[in-house]
């Protein structure tokens, strides 16, 4: 298993999770860019968004249901926070395993770079 994330969603890379349930995990950023940076991973494996199938609609719903419950659980939901899905080479992708960027504690800038 050479993906990053699915080894810390199996445990193989021991990580603090801030969220885990049977399908998602999140977890802190090695290089956070705000504040707050959290990943919320699908335990299994999808490279980029471009892989999803309809089937998996509820589970990306609730990718960001689960960001939600984060912050309204470390207290930022109210001050507000960005949610960001990368998707390869001009997304900004570097780990090809899908996840949530949940980004909070500093204003925002628009466009995003
Ligand atoms: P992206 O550029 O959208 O693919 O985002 C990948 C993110 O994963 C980057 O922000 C990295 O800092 C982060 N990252 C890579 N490896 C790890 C790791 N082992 N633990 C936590 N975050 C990681």
């Amino acid at each position: 298993m050479n993906c990053v994330f699915c080894r810390i969603a199996s445990g193989e890379i021991k990580t603090d999770l801030v969220h885990a349930d049977d399908e998602i995990v999140a977890f802190r950023d090695l290089n956070p860019q705000a504040p707050t940076h959290l990943l919320v991973i699908p335990r299994r494996h999808v490279a980029t968004t471009n892989d999803l199938s309809p089937e998996d609609a509820p589970l990306v719903g609730r990718l960001a249901l689960v960001a939600r419950d984060i912050a309204r659980r470390l207290g930022f939901a109210d001050a507000g926070y960005r949610l960001v899905l990368n998707c390869n080479a001009d997304g900004g992708q570097s780990v090809l395993h899908v996840h949530m960027h949940l980004l909070a504690g500093r204003q925002m800038a628009w466009p995003p770079g």
